[in-house]
């Protein structure tokens, strides 16, 4: 069983993939972490981020691996712990530009579909639906507002977590700030030429704003019963 979960920054794609991953049994492959480890690597190597090639050079350089620990997934670049590293303001700037390059989401593809051989595997990203796993059992596609997008990630930067309503005070110019980067990285994922951002012609589109996170689970769980998924 394949489930692909797509859409823009903050749709709530991790939060609902893990779940589904847990209750389905299946493995969860988080594919925008793989892309910003690449560019970590590249900013950390003070590589020229105008130069593809020298960024391609990267992508195909580093090794990628996930683990598990009781809180959630770790990711390592070349046997470094980067899970956190990742998720800095300076990635966020820079990942949509990594990711544009043709020849890192190659390396990055074929890596995704290799750690996915066995099958069973939720994997949430931009391109699963259209590009990686065409032949997905399920696709899903989360939208939101960009307003209620940015609410829910500057929840989580200041500790909070909007989905299970550990809803914590946000201030004003950093909600502003997220919410112009999430705009912008919109815009550069689905005007690329590379696997843009878009909703395979087959998948169920979920408008998430105005949802509980126990809908849009519902909604998706409903997906997987009725191609005979377990639970
Ligand atoms: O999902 P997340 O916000 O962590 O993804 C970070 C970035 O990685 C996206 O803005 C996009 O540029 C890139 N990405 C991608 N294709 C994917 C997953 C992520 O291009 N399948």
């Amino acid at each position: 069983m394949i489930v692909a979960i797509d859409g823009p920054a903050g749709s709530g794609k991790s939060t609902v993939a893990r779940i589904i991953a847990r209750d389905c049994r299946l493995s969860f492959l988080d594919t925008g972490a793989m892309y910003r480890t690449v560019t970590w690597a590249c900013l950390e190597r003070g590589v020229d981020l105008s130069r593809d090639e020298d960024i391609a050079a990267v992508a195909r350089d580093i090794v990628i691996t996930f683990g598990a620990t009781a809180t959630g997934q770790t990711v390592a670049c070349d046997g470094a712990d980067v899970t956190d590293a990742i998720r800095t303001a300076e990635v966020d700037r820079n990942v949509s530009r990594v990711s544009a390059v043709p020849a890192v989401r190659e390396a990055m593809v074929a890596q995704q579909r290799a750690l996915s051989q066995a099958g069973d595997v939720v994997a949430e990203g931009r391109d699963i639906g259209t590009v990686v796993f065409p032949n997905a059992d399920v696709k899903v596609f989360l939208v939101a507002s960009a307003e209620s997008r940015a609410r829910r990630r500057a929840i989580q930067r200041a500790g909070g977590n909007a989905a299970t309503g550990n809803v914590v005070d946000v201030d004003k110019s950093e909600f502003q700030q997220i919410l112009a980067d999430i705009v912008r990285r919109d815009e550069l994922d689905s005007s690329r030429d590379a696997s843009p951002l878009r909703a395979a012609a087959d998948a169920v589109t979920i408008d998430t704003s105005d949802l509980t996170l126990d809908e849009v689970v519902g909604r998706v769980h409903d997906l997987v019963d009725q191609v005979g998924g377990a639970r």
